[in-house]
C-alpha cells in the first residue's frame, strides 16, 4: 500500500509518553497538565450531563451561548471590537480541529504554506496531506526569533498561507508587537493568509502581554486566529476550542468543519459557556505558570542542565551539552526517560529534517511535588 506519509511514524508525544509509561518515569514531555480543571467547570459539565436536551448534536458552528461569551471575553482582553458570534466564530475539536480545517479549506494542491520552525509536529504533514508545500523557516537560536529578511525572502506570490505561533512550543518564546508590525507590513499587498496559533494565550510570563493577531486590523482581516480550552482550563482531554477569523474565511473554514466533526460534545460547550464569564480564571493563568516556571528553573540550578528562557507556554527547553557532549537529543531523551526516569521530547522532532541542536524539551504544567521529584531524580541521575 502506498501511504500518504510514508515518512510519518507515530507522533513524539505519544512515543515518549508510552516510554515513560513502560520505564515508570515522571511525564515531562507530553505537554498536559497533572492537576485537574477549575472545579466550577467539572461541577458545570456534571450538571449539564445530567440535564435533559444536552446530548444531541450541537449547532455545527458551535453552542450559539459559548460563541457569544469567547466574543465578548475576546473583545474585552484584546481592546477589539467584539468578533460576531454568527459569523466569525466557530467551536472546534481542539485547536488540532481548527488547524486541519483551516488548511483543508484554503491550500491548494503546489501551494506554499509558510512555517517558522521549529514548529509542532502536525503543522508540515497536515499541510502536505492537501497537497501544499510547506516551506521551512527557521527561528534564530538562542531566543528563537524570527528573522523577518528571511521570512520576506521566503514569501512568494505561491504563498498561500504562513503559520505563526504565539507563545512558542516548544521555545515559548513571544512575538511582541514590532514583530507584528513587521509581519503585517511584509504581508500587506499579498495573496497570503495567516494562521495565527495561539493556543498558550494566557501564558505569558515577566509582565510582557500576548499580543494577538486579532490586534492588528491588517493581519485580523486575513487571519484564522487558535484557542484552547484545553489549556486555558487545564482539560486538555476536552478537546474543545476555536477559530476566529472574518466572515469570509470562516465560511470557509465551516465548509470543512462541518464534513469533519459537524460539531463539538454539547455538554462540554455549555459547562465552558457558563463559566467563561468569570475572568479571574485565566487573567491568573499567567502567574499561575510563571510560579511553576520558576519553581522549575530554580529546582534545575543545582543539575548540569543548561536551561534557556522560557517566555511563555508551560515548555522549557535546556542544553544537555555538559551531561552527553555530542549524544544526539532522541537517545539522549530516550536514555533520560529510562535511566533517570524522566520523560522529556527531543526537540528535533519539531524539525522537518530532524535538525538537532541538542536539546530537550520539558513540560512544567505539573504540581510542585512532581517537578521537585523529577528535578531530584535529574540532580541524583
Ligand atoms: N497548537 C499547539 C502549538 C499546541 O501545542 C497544541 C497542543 N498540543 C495544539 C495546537 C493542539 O491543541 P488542542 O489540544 O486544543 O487540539
Ligand atoms: N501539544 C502537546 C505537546 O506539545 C501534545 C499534544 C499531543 O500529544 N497531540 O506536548
Amino acid at each position: 500500500f502506498a501511504s500518504k506519509l510514508p515518512d510519518v511514524g507515530t507522533s513524539i508525544f505519544t512515543v515518549m509518553s508510552q516510554l515513560a509509561a513502560e520505564c515508570g518515569a515522571i511525564n515531562l514531555a507530553q505537554g498536559f497538565p497533572d492537576y485537574d480543571p477549575p472545579q466550577v467547570l467539572t461541577q458545570a459539565l456534571a450538571r449539564h450531563a445530567q440535564t435533559s436536551g444536552h446530548h444531541q448534536y450541537a449547532p455545527m458552528p458551535g453552542l450559539p451561548r459559548l460563541r457569544e461569551q469567547i466574543s465578548q471575553k475576546t473583545a474585552q482582553l484584546y481592546g477589539i471590537l467584539p468578533p460576531s458570534p454568527d459569523t466569525d466564530i466557530t467551536i472546534t475539536s481542539g485547536a488540532t480541529e481548527a488547524l486541519y480545517a483551516v488548511l483543508a479549506a484554503v491550500v491548494r494542491p503546489g501551494d506554499e504554506v509558510l512555517v517558522l520552525e521549529p514548529a509542532y509536529d502536525l503543522y508540515g504533514p497536515a499541510i502536505r496531506l492537501q497537497g501544499g508545500v510547506p516551506v521551512y523557516v527557521s527561528l534564530l537560536l538562542p531566543d528563537f526569533r524570527p528573522d523577518w529578511e528571511r521570512v520576506a525572502a521566503a514569501l512568494t506570490p505561491r504563498t498561500r498561507l504562513m503559520l505563526v505561533n504565539t507563545p512558542h512550543n516548544p521555545s515559548g518564546a513571544v512575538l511582541t508587537d514590532a514583530d507584528w508590525q513587521q509581519l503585517a507590513a511584509l504581508l500587506a499587498d499579498t495573496p497570503t493568509l495567516l494562521l495565527s496559533d495561539e493556543v498558550y494565550e494566557h501564558m505569558t510570563f515577566d509582565g510582557q502581554a500576548h499580543r494577538s493577531a486579532l490586534q492588528y486590523p491588517a493581519l485580523a482581516e486575513r487571519s484564522f486566529v487558535l484557542s484552547s480550552f484545553g489549556k486555558t482550563y487545564h482539560a486538555t482531554g476536552w478537546k474543545v476550542g476555536y477559530c476566529i477569523a472574518p466572515a469570509l474565511l470562516t465560511a470557509e473554514l465551516r465548509r470543512v468543519h462541518q464534513f469533519l466533526t459537524f460539531s463539538v460534545s454539547t455538554p462540554t460547550q455549555h459547562a465552558l459557556a457558563d463559566v467563561l464569564a468569570d475572568a479571574a480564571h485565566y487573567e491568573a493563568l499567567p502567574d499561575f505558570y510563571q510560579q511553576k516556571r520558576d519553581l522549575f528553573v530554580e529546582l534545575m540550578a543545582p543539575t548540569r542542565f543548561e536551561l534557556l528562557q522560557t517566555q511563555g507556554a508551560y515548555f522549557q527547553l535546556a542544553r544537555y551539552d555538559a551531561i552527553a557532549p555530542g549524544e544526539d537529543d532522541v537517545s539522549f531523551a530516550r536514555r533520560l526517560t529510562r535511566e533517570a526516569g524522566v520523560a522529556v521530547v527531543p526537540v528535533s522532532a519539531f524539525y522537518h529534517d530532524g535538525t538537532d541542536h541538542g536539546l530537550v524539551r520539558f513540560c512544567f504544567a505539573k504540581q510542585p511535588e512532581t517537578l521537585t521529584a523529577a528535578a531530584k531524580r535529574l540532580h541524583a541521575w
